[in-house]
Order: C-alpha cells, then structure tokens, then sequence
C-alpha cells in the first residue's frame, strides 16, 4: 500500500502529507536504536492479525506491548542481570505494582520486609484493605527464620537487599531456600544494586524488579521500571496483568535509557569509589554514631555483603547521628549542605540528603538507633568537594 505507483493520479495534498512517498537512502547504520513510536502497529493482512497471540514474544501486535525500542531495552536488561525475559512498566513502582497482580489474588498472603522500599509498603497495605490479600511485615534480617511466618497461603515474598534507607543486607539465599522449598514465588527489589552488584537468579530469586529511574537513567529526569526473570511461565503472568493494567512506556523514554546504559557500571563504579571513602570518613566524626553503608561493620547483613555482592555498593548509605543531636539540629545540617540537594530518588549526577525517622517507618522489627538517620546519595560531583561541604555543614549546625 506505500508503493507509488506512476499511472495513478496524483494524491491530494493532505493524503500525501499523511502518506508520505518517503525516499530514504538505506544503508544507514549508528549506534543508537531507533526510537520506533508507535500506538498502531501496522499488519500486512487479516490473517497475520489473527494469528497474533498477546504471550507470543517474537511479533509485534500493539504499542502498548512493545516496540523495537522499548523490546532492545528490555533485553539489555535482562543481559545485564542474568536474566531471560524483561518487562517494563512506567515507574519503579509499577513494576511492583505489575508483580503483584500477576502474581497474587485476594486470599493469597505476602511476606514485605519491614525495610521494605516505603511506596511497596503503601501498595501492600492498600492491597490488604481494598482487595483481600493477606499482608505481613518481617524482621529483614530473619534469613532461615522466615520459616516461621510461612501461612498455607503464602504465594510471594518480597525481598530488597539492601533496604533503600536502613541498609540491612538481607540473607537471600537462606530466604529463597525456604521459599523454594515451599513453591513459594520471590521477587527482590534490587534496584539498590542496578542488577550489576547482585545477581538475584544465582541466588534462586525468580523476579527481579529495577527502578531503571535510577542508574539506568541516569539523569534524575525518566521514571521507568522493569521486571526481569529466567522462568517464562512467571514472564507470561506479569505480562498478562501488564497488558490487563494497560501499563507500557514510551519509545523516546526508552531511548533515552538506552543512551544511558552504556556508562551505567562506570558510573555505579565512580559513585561507589566516592560513596565508600565518604562513608569512612563520616565513620571518623564524633557527631556520627553509625554509618550504615553495606562494606561498613556499622551495616547488619556487612558478612552477607562480603558473601554474595561484588562490584561495590554505588553511590547510596545512611548515617545515624548521635542521639545529643535533636532532629531539627539534623534537620539544620541537611539545609546547610550546599552540594547536596534535598529531593527523591537518586541515581543521577547530583548528590542528595535527606533526614529520615525510621521508627516511624517500622511496624515488624525494633529500630536500634536513638539518633536521625541522614541518608546520603553520593552524585559525579568531585568527591574532595562533597567532603569540604559535609564538613562545613557539620559545623556549621552541630559544631
Ligand atoms: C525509586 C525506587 C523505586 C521506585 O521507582 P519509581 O520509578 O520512582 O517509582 C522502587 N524501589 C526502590 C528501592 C527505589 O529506590
């Protein structure tokens, strides 16, 4: 039908302008992936659309489900993690969003770290109050333990290791085990480690979930998120309540984490170098009672770390400041530092803090620090300046 043919007169303006005779030179060839746009996908006759099953991986049907931009990105991700088969949804949140709709129904149970990424836990808990699933919040550091806590309907336990906020690393294997044993579904927030510094399918995790609005972007401008796994059942099912949710993304938003990938592991490498001697440093002054990084003794779950991480922490960790310290004392420090601004997410160039009250935030395991936590995202800037600025403001509102 785009074929011109010359003994046909020629076509309205307006028809031309919306079918355009196109006359691109081919041969073209560049590094980056087209952005393929597209609501409408385009078949070349009725048969092949009714052939089209929406499980069916290897065609294109519709938008919403994929484009070669979107199906590339996906890919690269599920390579990058150890994976087979990846989905991607429009945030962090609405990958684990899609995980639980694909995976649990009401009357189900769900076991939720108590250190749990916070809007996981709002959606567990809205989940329990409008839609009959079962929810209960566990030590995260209960390993084997998690035994315990295992009810006949048990099908998902959720695992994130470390905890955004509070850092505990998590005894996966010991987790999974028990869930293996059980048939019982894992699925792992490893947005923490950007699927470069944890490899959740060597331990036996089945689902991976990366807020890709993190490292893989880059940029502190794209919400993205995705759900990666080995087993093509547990794919098929999140891929049906995706498609149910109507949730995809967009071409150009997928270009642009595309764009973003290749420097990924240099740049988690960079934000780990600068993280980790700032941590030490902070481990040095007398305003701070515990610096929660993963490669720090302070941390719970530092063993575990040593055992299955590799490749460094990136950029995120948390300080407790002594309990002398009132929170609007910490609250005066986090305003005093110049470099760091004060926002959500990280994952970009820019370096952020923000003061949090755990205890607040637990509802399944005591909280043993006294003080605030102040929790660091370490950005590109040069690290020699990041230190003189925590220094100043240290002084400046506890000194
Ligand atoms: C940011 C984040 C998410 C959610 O990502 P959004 O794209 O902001 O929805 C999920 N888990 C963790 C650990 C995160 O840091």
């Amino acid at each position: 039908m785009t074929d011109s043919n010359d003994n046909v007169p020629e076509r309205d303006l307006q028809t031309r302008i919306v079918q355009p005779e196109d006359r691109i030179t081919p041969g073209f060839e560049s590094f980056s992936v087209p952005v393929a746009r597209a609501s409408t996908v385009v078949f070349p006759d009725l048969a092949t659309m009714r052939s089209l099953v929406w499980s069916d991986d290897s065609r294109w049907r519709y938008g919403l489900h994929g484009t070669p931009t979107t199906i590339a990105l996906a890919q690269r991700l599920a390579a990058i993690e150890g994976g087979e088969h990846a989905l991607l949804q429009p945030s962090g949140l609405a990958a684990i969003s899609n995980v639980y709709f694909g995976i649990v129904k009401a009357g189900d149970h769900v076991l939720v770290p108590d250190n749990a990424y916070s809007p996981n836990r709002e959606h567990a808990d809205w989940l329990a109050a409008d839609f009959g699933l079962e929810v209960t919040y566990y030590d995260p550091m209960i390993g084997a333990g998690i035994a315990d806590s295992i009810r006949p309907n048990t099908k998902l336990i959720w695992l994130e290791a470390p905890g955004s906020v509070t850092m505990e690393i998590q005894d996966v294997p010991a987790i999974v085990a028990v869930a293996r044993a059980k048939g019982i579904v894992t699925a792992i927030d490893n947005t923490y480690s950007a699927g470069l510094a944890f490899k959740p399918f060597e331990h036996g995790v089945d689902i991976s979930v990366q807020a890709l609005t993190k490292y893989q972007s880059g940029g502190s401008d794209i919400l993205m998120g995705a759900t990666i796994t080995r087993d093509i059942e547990l794919h098929r099912k999140l891929k049906r309540a995706r498609m149910r949710l109507g949730i995809g993304v967009s071409a150009d938003d997928a270009s642009l984490v595309l764009r973003s990938l290749p420097s990924m592991k240099l740049r988690y490498e960079a934000h780990d170098r600068a993280a980790s001697a700032l941590a030490q440093w902070l481990k040095t002054r007398p305003e701070v009672a515990a610096v929660l990084h993963p490669a720090l003794e302070d941390c719970p779950g530092h063993a575990i770390y040593e055992r299955d991480f590799e490749g460094g922490a990136g950029g995120l960790f948390s300080i407790v400041f002594d309990g002398r310290y009132s929170a609007a004392q910490v609250d005066a420090f986090v305003e005093a530092l110049e470099l760091f601004s004060i926002g959500w997410s990280w994952g970009g160039a820019h370096s952020l803090a923000m003061p949090y009250n755990v205890r607040s935030m637990r509802t399944a395991s005591q909280w043993p620090h006294e003080g605030v936590l102040v929790r660091f995202y370490i950005g590109l800037e040069a690290e020699t300046d990041l230190r003189a600025d925590l220094e100043a403001a240290l002084v400046k509102a506890l000194g």
